[in-house]
């Protein structure tokens, strides 16, 4: 399965791709990831991306095209749910254009559905490993222990971006420049949506379900 999965930062994608790559087999590929990563190894990427992430900005196109370049076409990309990418549409036309190439179409898009209002409340609460990126909610999903991931016993954090205020204006970036990616899926006929309001167990069920899979 080559899954892309939209929808608004903070509507329990993240936390619903995980299972939908372990499902089909498939590797997560998450950008928000992969540049927080470039950031923690101070990488030139990492210092170019910070200066946009830190206020909630998108990283400019040819960046963020470039790496998730070369992330498809690694032999283990066969089979893939990409997280947070494309983002606008030059994305997705950009990454029409690099699996084509590498003969490797997606199978749908998968858009979760959410209130504006639940997701200021579940990003300011957010949780996340910084060894290996579970994600978790101080009211939600907390922890069992404190400050502690219940996967891999790694210390947990919260993203600077997770700030009420920078959530609203990730939000507005998401509207403007995410909506077209959203018709150009619908326009290839790819597009399927699932409401991302229930428990993570009944939005997974919920994505199979919608995806043919259950
Ligand atoms: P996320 O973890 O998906 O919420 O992403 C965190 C931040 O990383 C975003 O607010 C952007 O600054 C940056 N980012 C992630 N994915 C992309 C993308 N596809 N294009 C540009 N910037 C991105």
């Amino acid at each position: 399965m080559r899954l892309v999965m939209l929808g608004p930062p903070g509507s329990g994608k993240g936390t619903l791709a995980r299972p939908l790559a372990r499902h089909f087999g498939a590797v997560h590929i998450a950008t928000g990831d992969l540049f927080r990563a470039e950031i923690a190894a101070g990488t030139p990427l990492g210092v170019l991306a910070d200066r946009y992430i830190k206020f909630g900005d998108l990283v400019p196109d040819d960046v963020t095209n470039a790496m998730m370049r070369e992330k498809l076409s690694a032999p283990e990309a066969e089979n893939f749910v990409l997280d947070g990418f494309p983002r606008t549409r030059e994305q997705a036309e950009a990454l029409d254009e690099i699996l084509i190439g590498l003969g490797r179409p997606i199978d749908a898009a998968l858009l979760v559905d959410v209130p504006d209002d639940l997701i200021v409340e579940r990003a300011v609460g957010r949780l996340i490993c910084t060894h290996c990126g579970a994600i978790f909610h101080l009211e939600f999903k907390p922890p069992k222990l404190d400050g502690i991931c219940d996967v891999c016993k790694g210390a947990l954090t919260t993203r600077d971006d997770d700030k009420p205020s920078t959530v609203r204006h990730r939000l507005s970036i998401y509207y403007r420049t995410t909506g077209p990616v959203i018709e150009f899926y619908r326009e290839q006929k790819k597009l399927k949506s699932v409401q991302g309001e229930g428990s993570p167990q009944e939005n997974f069920e919920n994505a199979l379900a919608t995806l043919g899979e259950s």
